[in-house]
């Protein structure tokens, strides 16, 4: 790999950028009616991809291909080799193409409207805000930051900057998903009282994985998997979380020395429901079970790129055949286009960010209860 990246002093770095976003700002985008490419009779924003590592190279470029609203039109990596060949493969311009070093001067590029962040979790706040102090909308990955400090300085620094601000909540745009999300509001079963929900996976035997490594990961299965956990409670019941407790298991010690392996958890609702989550590197599951005052409904699996599909009592939700990263990301060029906020905007990964750092308080004082 050939990256440079001074991480130590990333810290300090973010609190730099975050001051100063008023001096670094350029005109913004927003609102957006004039910008993007001409595709057709269509409009379409350009996204520059940053990292180009499996998510990137796998699911999103991929699905910018057969997008509507938005098509790939830069990438930013630090790998020499990758330049050519994702230029070739995606016909991506040559002034399109960035490395970490030069990265900034992509605000004098007309061709990007919208920086996608989907390096390691300690890299987005970093790169949010020299996106945002770019003048460039922003779409970061999941989660969204280490801790609810950096969210908050992301959010602040997209509000100077007059761009919006977009999670890479993808299971928002799939229809099943939204199914439950439509039952939360309109309660035809009464109230939620349950949530069960799993998102966990076994991690390979790379012992350099980043996502090993606290510093870059800021955690283990529940920064990555129980995240989505933490989304399907609280989707499920329209509420906010109001107090956790938190339970850690680990059978993989020289594995898992530096992030969490299992973790089991339950979170207490105003309404009165509960929710009961487990996530693990170290386990197969992927499922969400609702129990509603008068039914119930489920979803497995429950967060997977394609297949979602379950029931709502009776009622099958058949998987559905579309690409929740094409309508995530046309979603957001739509978005910006009209000139209204994004569904899952920043302050959705700071509820999350605000639910997970007090999963890890509870954690740290032996799962007692926690006020979120
Ligand atoms: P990955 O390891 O495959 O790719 C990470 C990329 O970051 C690589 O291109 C790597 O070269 C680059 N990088 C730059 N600096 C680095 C450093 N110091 N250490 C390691 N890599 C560095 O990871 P991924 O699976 O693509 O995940 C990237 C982000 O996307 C994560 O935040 C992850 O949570 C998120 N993600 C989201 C989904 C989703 O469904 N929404 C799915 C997968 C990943």
């Amino acid at each position: 790999m050939n990256i440079s990246h001074p991480s130590a002093s990333r810290r300090s770095f973010v609190k730099r950028l975050s001051s100063g976003v008023a001096a670094f700002s350029v005109a913004a985008n927003f609102p957006a009616l004039a910008i993007g490419a001409e595709n057709g009779s269509r409009k379409k924003l350009g996204i520059a991809l940053v990292g180009l590592g499996n998510y990137s190279t796998k699911q999103l470029a991929p699905a910018l291909v057969d997008a509507q609203d938005s098509y790939l039109a830069g990438i930013v990596t630090g790998t020499k080799s990758k330049e050519a060949e994702w230029s070739q493969k995606y016909g991506i311009k040559r002034t399109n193409i960035y490395n970490y070093e030069n990265f900034d001067s992509i605000a004098s590029n007309k061709d990007i409207d919208i920086v996608y962040i989907v390096l390691p979790n300690s890299m987005h706040a970093e790169y949010t805000i020299r996106a945002a102090n770019a003048g460039k909308h922003v779409i970061c990955e999941k989660p969204m930051a280490l801790n609810v400090e950096e969210a908050q300085a992301m959010i602040e620094a997209c509000k100077a900057n007059n761009v919006l601000l977009s999670i890479g909540y993808r299971l928002h745009f799939d229809p099943n998903t939204r199914e439950i999300m439509k039952v939360a509001k309109e309660k035809p079963y009464g109230n939620v009282h349950y949530i069960q929900s799993e998102a966990s996976f076994i991690m390979g035997n790379n012992l350099k994985a980043w996502r090993l490594n606290r510093e870059l990961a800021g955690g283990g299965a529940v920064m990555d998997m129980g995240i989505y956990c933490i989304q399907a409670a609280r989707y499920a019941t329209g509420e906010e979380p109001i107090a956790i407790r938190a339970q850690e298991y680990k059978t993989d010690w020289e594995k898992f020395k530096d992030v969490d392996e299992t973790v089991t958890w339950q979170m207490e609702f105003p309404s009165g429901a509960y929710s009961n989550s487990t996530t693990s590197y170290n386990i197969r599951s992927n499922r969400l079970y609702i129990s509603y005052r008068n039914g119930s409904a489920q979803l497995e699996p429950a967060t997977k790129y394609n297949g979602i599909k379950g029931s709502i009592q009776d009622r099958l939700l058949e998987p559905q055949p579309i690409n929740q990263q094409t309508r995530q990301m046309d979603g957001f060029a739509r978005s910006i286009m009209e000139g209204v906020p994004s569904i899952v905007p920043g302050e959705e990964g700071l509820r999350d960010m605000k639910v997970i750092e007090a999963l890890y308080r509870s954690l740290k004082n032996g799962g007692n209860r926690v006020l979120i």
